[in-house]
């Protein structure tokens, strides 16, 4: 059976990460995204919101679970899953330098889980949840980059 962790913010969850969980579902038996209270983000949702649009975005893919992450390493949370692996996505180079540092650290802290990187498609490459959240506070349609309760939750959020 592998497993494997899809960590992040998610702050919200657009259409580039649902694209990532799709695939990786394909790939991996089980897949659960970790969501965190990272402290060095000041996030839109609380950690709560996220988790719940988190899951109805992929309440259709069988082997796809979310959670929250305990204050804890992300390999040390992998490992408390089960999980080998910790999927991650790489949009366009800027994207790199960080993901590559974040995956030789994991590495050097717990050798037996890999990071596996899916490249952004496309359609989603420009895709990121601060670029979503500023359109959305100019009331500019979000709908075609988010699932649909994300684009509720975000207008609602900033009161349209
Ligand atoms: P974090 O705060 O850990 O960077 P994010 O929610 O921003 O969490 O992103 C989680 C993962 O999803 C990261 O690996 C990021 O590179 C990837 N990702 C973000 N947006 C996209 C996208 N549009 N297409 C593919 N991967 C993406």
């Amino acid at each position: 059976m592998k497993i494997a962790i899809y960590p992040g913010s998610f702050d919200p969850l657009t259409n580039g990460h649902v694209d990532i969980i799709k695939r990786g579902s394909r790939l991996f038996d089980k897949l659960f995204i970790v969501l965190s209270n990272n402290t060095s983000k000041q996030t839109l949702f609380t950690l709560e919101e996220r988790i719940n649009l988190a899951k109805q975005a992929v309440a259709k893919l069988g082997n796809v679970e979310v959670i929250e992450s305990e204050n804890k390493l992300t390999v040390d949370i992998a490992k408390s899953m089960n999980a080998s692996v910790i999927l991650r996505g790489l949009r366009a180079a800027t994207d790199f330098e960080y993901e590559f540092t974040m995956a030789m650290t994991n590495s050097k802290l717990n050798s037996e889980i890999e990071t596996v990187f899916l490249t952004a498609d496309n359609e989603h490459m420009y895709l990121s949840s601060s670029l979503i959240k500023e359109i959305a506070k100019f009331s500019g349609d979000i709908s075609n980059f988010v699932p649909k309760c994300v684009a509720d939750a975000l207008r609602k959020k900033f009161g349209d």
